[in-house]
């Protein structure tokens, strides 16, 4: 891996969602004197937050996974993720229900979910969970070191050992056309196939690697801090700053101070100007490129993932019968399934016949809502605004009755005496300088996987490293993590300590 020449003692990260956090700790680490520079007013960037009515929301990720991708970083300024964050398994990860009146619980336990598929749809396809479950733990382990957790210089650098292996396991092949290999039944395919979402392409074509999503939460687990997902960003920052990191908030960087080919200072709106050796942008890739003043050619133009519409809403808490059915995560198929991906990926349109994520955050800690109440979070998948031509303010809120009345129907208990709290729709996104309105960054289309994804080094800028959700490694809290170690891997090489561990890891 190419590391950055020079010297790289004083860090500058432009910042505080998780990549530049996760960047932060490691730099702070690896003994660099860090300052993160950000625009907002406290840390977390897309793990947002809202105060509204006496309920803490969550504005973005709400699906937790891989708690050790993010203890790494804690251990990185010599502290650990269990003593730092109060979190606990979701039990069972998440509830499926079908537009046929079916129910699914995804357990992460194989001998339970192995009953629970029995029960649902027959010994032969439980058996198939089981050998799928395999297969993902396969993949994973295969894929983690060499692909999703390492830096390429070029697409070269794929042709390695793990490529063979890779292949032969089939990731190079379609996700859906592999999970059928294994499972026959339609409704538990959409249950091993729907994160292909997160990647922003439709399950038949993204890419089997692309299955590892579906290890984190169905296989790996899924967990919720206490105090909500914002806890995370903030006991990352908290740590931080015991490491020594310095953090300006409120500080938007308008301006890199160029000398030569390296940056020497980054400048915020309000004057402020901070030294710096080496600078970590997890800036938005549009905003990127005008700050460092070039935008890299590409041979194809670059596809944004879909958008979502986000819909928070306080009910009455649902009793103790309708909790268990509701759970935390529940997610709510609709009948239509290849026609909803192109409806919002292809033709620009909301779902004809909605699939939603309706998550209960007080399932997991009560204290995010007034007593006797509960808290919701509903997100519709939808087109982004380069695709779409939907007018959200004009018909956003039509909209989000629409989904709130697919809620009520289909989980009865559920959002009784509702208020609306706040929305979140495409265009909010934009307004929120999000590229295409979408807070997905960009799809995970082959041409934009690993070494063809945009790089976190930019040809002719020689102490600057991006990190972020548009660069490798993808979209995801985990995946934020670990470009934020990518970008730390740049700046001061691999240390000696981790790549000592890995060589006894496998
Ligand atoms: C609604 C929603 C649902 C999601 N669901 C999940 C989920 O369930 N599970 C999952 O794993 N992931 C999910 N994600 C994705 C995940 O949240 C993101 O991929 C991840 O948080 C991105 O982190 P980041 O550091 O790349 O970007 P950001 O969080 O955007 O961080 C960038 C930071 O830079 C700051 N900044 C930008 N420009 C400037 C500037 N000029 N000067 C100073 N500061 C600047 C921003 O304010 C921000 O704080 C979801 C995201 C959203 C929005």
């Amino acid at each position: 891996m190419r590391a950055l020449s020079g010297r790289t003692d004083r860090v500058v990260v432009v910042g505080a969602g998780l990549s530049g956090l996760s960047a932060a700790m490691q730099l702070a680490g690896r003994g660099r004197s860090v300052t993160v520079v950000e625009r907002g007013l406290h840390p977390g960037g897309r793990v947002g937050r809202a105060d509204v009515n006496g309920y803490r929301l969550d504005t973005g990720p709400t699906v937790l996974t891989m708690p050790d991708i993010i203890d790494e970083a804690f251990a990185a300024v010599g502290e650990s993720l269990a003593d730092c964050l109060p979190m606990d398994p979701v039990h069972p990860a998440y509830h499926a229900k079908f537009a046929d009146g079916s129910a699914l619980q995804v357990h992460t336990d194989a001998a339970a979910m192995a009953a629970e598929i029995e029960r649902f749809a027959g010994r032969a396809e439980a058996d198939g969970y089981l050998r799928l479950r395999d297969w993902l733990t396969k993949l994973y382990r295969t894929e983690f070191d060499g692909f999703i957790a390492d830096n390429f210089d070029s697409p070269l650098s794929l042709l390695t050992p793990s490529l063979a292996r890779l292949v032969a396991l089939g990731g190079f092949r379609r996700w859906e056309p592999v999970v059928r290999r294994f499972l026959s039944d339609e409704r538990l395919l959409r249950v091993f196939t729907f994160q292909a979402l997160y990647a922003g392409v439709p399950p038949q074509s993204a890419l089997a690697v692309y299955a590892v999503i579906a290890y984190m939460d169905t296989v790996a687990g899924v967990y919720f801090p206490r105090g909500g997902m914002r806890a995370l960003p903030d006991a990352m920052a908290a740590a931080a700053s015991r490491a020594g990191v310095e953090f300006v908030y409120g500080a938007p960087v308008s301006e890199l101070e160029f000398s030569g080919s390296r940056v020497a200072a980054v400048r915020t709106l309000d004057g402020l100007r901070v030294p710096a050796d080496a600078v970590v942008l997890t800036t938005e890739l549009p905003d990127t490129y005008q700050l460092i003043g070039r935008t890299p050619r590409r041979p194809l133009r670059l596809r944004p993932a879909p958008s979502a519409v986000v819909a928070h809403v306080g009910c009455r808490a649902v009793g103790d019968g309708a909790g268990q059915e509701a759970g935390h995560h529940t997610i709510l198929f609709g009948d239509a399934w290849k026609q909803t991906f192109r409806d919002i990926i292809d033709d620009g349109k909301v779902m004809g016949d909605p699939s939603l994520l309706v998550t209960r955050p007080t399932a997991g800690d009560p204290s995010l809502a007034p007593p006797g109440r509960d808290l919701l979070y509903v997100l519709a998948p939808a087109p982004n605004t380069e695709i779409g031509s939907m007018d959200w303010d004009a018909a956003g809120s039509g909209y989000v009755q629409q989904m709130l009345s697919a809620v009520r129907d289909r989980m009865p208990g559920v959002g009784d005496d509702a208020e609306l709290l706040h929305v979140v729709t495409p265009a909010d996104w934009r307004r929120q300088g999000m590229a295409a309105g979408t807070p997905f960054a960009l799809a995970h289309t082959f041409a934009q996987t690993g070494p063809f994804r945009p790089a976190n080094t930019v040809r002719g800028v020689d102490n600057v490293v991006l990190a972020g959700s548009s660069t490798v490694p993808g979209v995801g809290v985990p995946t934020a993590i670990l470009s934020g170690r990518l970008a730390a891997d740049r700046i001061t090489g691999i240390p000696v300590r981790r790549l000592t561990s890995e060589v006894n890891h496998s």
